[in-house]
């Protein structure tokens, strides 16, 4: 089978399978659609158990970034990267600057970034042989969970303003589900405006910290998605809203950081049955990656965090697009963004 014929290829414009056999690089980079830019993605290193796997998760992996990048209103498209070996064992120099030789022969067609398995030194290693490179420390913008968690703080004001008609997040009830990165941070920005905060983490150390410092109410994780609460924040897993989760659900908003939240994409319409707004994934944690588009000599925090907040606005029109054509929010959000790059734009959009 070619990957044209793959069931997840949706008219991708190229896919470099690269191989160097000196340090054992076996890579797949995907280029979804660069009418909006030239395309920006991390990469994932995952001990894939076949090639066949990897290039399914290039191939999803990337689409998903043209999207991302469409609604946060980047002059960027899709692309993502995928290296196949165990981020606990297989990680050398020699790897990495292999990969940085590979993303720079596309000549910026491709910037990479960091991803699940991949963290800030290996991408610097990769930055000594490309300057396609974002996510790195010097001139960069470093960790991008700060930024995420601003967004989807952002995010859940919009989200509270339409479903509850309330401006302030004072007295509300959220439950945040992992206080790792994103969560903790996320976790500050609500006790600070007054939120209730109920939090849950699997690593006891992670957990005690967010209930001393924000005086929240711990929960077992196995329950922080039924807890009667205002909103529920899922800032872990994916795949939290699933047929025998949807039932329990009392929130009346969801809202938070983790990526593919919805089991199935029938779910956001399953959300829409219950009357739960949904904050499409995709689009509330988008922060990370505005605070990256800026980096550069001249990278302005507050100009970048400007830009993250407006989360709230493009969530708004999203959940006010999805009431006038009584669609889910998800569909609706993914309508917008193909709207957004399925025609070439003819200057750059990003960073007002
Ligand atoms: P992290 O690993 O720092 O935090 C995740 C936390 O969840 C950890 O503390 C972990 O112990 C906890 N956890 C794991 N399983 C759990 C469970 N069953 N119940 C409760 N807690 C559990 O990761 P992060 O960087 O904070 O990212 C969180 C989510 O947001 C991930 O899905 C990630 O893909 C997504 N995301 C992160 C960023 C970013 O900037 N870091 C950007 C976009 C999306």
């Amino acid at each position: 089978m070619s990957v044209f014929e793959h069931r997840e290829f949706d008219g991708h414009e190229q896919v470099v399978f690269c191989h160097d056999s000196a340090s054992g690089l076996k890579a797949i980079i995907a280029i979804h659609n660069t009418n909006r830019g030239p395309s920006l993605g991390g990469c994932r290193m995952w001990p894939y158990a076949s090639g066949a796997e990897a290039l399914t998760d290039a191939l999803r992996l990337s689409r998903g970034m043209t999207y991302k990048s469409a609604l946060a209103g980047l002059a960027y498209g899709g692309g993502k990267s995928v290296i196949i070996g165990d981020p606990r064992r297989d990680k050398s120099e020699a790897l990495f600057r292999a990969m940085g030789c590979y993303v720079d022969s596309l000549g910026g067609r491709y910037t990479v970034a960091e991803d699940v398995g991949i963290s800030v030194p290996d991408v610097e290693i990769m930055a000594q042989e490309s300057a396609h490179v974002a996510g790195i420390t010097s001139g960069g913008a470093g960790d991008p969970s700060p930024a995420t968690a601003y967004g989807v703080y952002m995010g859940i004001k919009a989200a509270a303003r339409h479903r509850l008609g309330v401006d302030s997040l004072r007295g509300l009830r959220v439950a945040v589900q992992g206080v790792g990165h994103v969560g903790y941070y996320l976790c500050r920005h609500l006790a600070a405006e007054g939120a209730e905060l109920i939090v849950a983490d699997i690593a006891e150390d992670t957990l005690d910290r967010a209930v001393r410092e924000f005086d929240a109410r711990a929960m077992a994780p196995e329950r922080i998605a039924a807890a009667a609460v205002d909103v529920y924040a899922p800032c872990a897993l994916g795949a939290v809203i699933n047929d025998a989760s949807l039932p329990d659900l009392q929130a009346k908003i969801v809202a938070g950081s983790a990526n593919n939240q919805l089991a199935e994409a029938r779910h956001g319409e399953a959300l829409r049955q219950r009357g739960i707004l949904y904050a499409p994934d995709y689009v509330i944690n988008a922060g990370g990656i505005i605070n990256i588009s800026h980096e550069g000599s001249g990278y302005d925090a507050t100009k970048a965090f400007a830009h993250v907040a407006k989360i709230h606005d493009t969530l708004l029109e999203i959940f006010h697009r999805a009431d006038a054509q009584k669609v889910a929010t998800s569909e609706a959000a993914d309508r917008l963004a193909e709207e957004r790059f399925r025609k070439p734009v003819e200057k750059a959009t990003q960073a007002a």
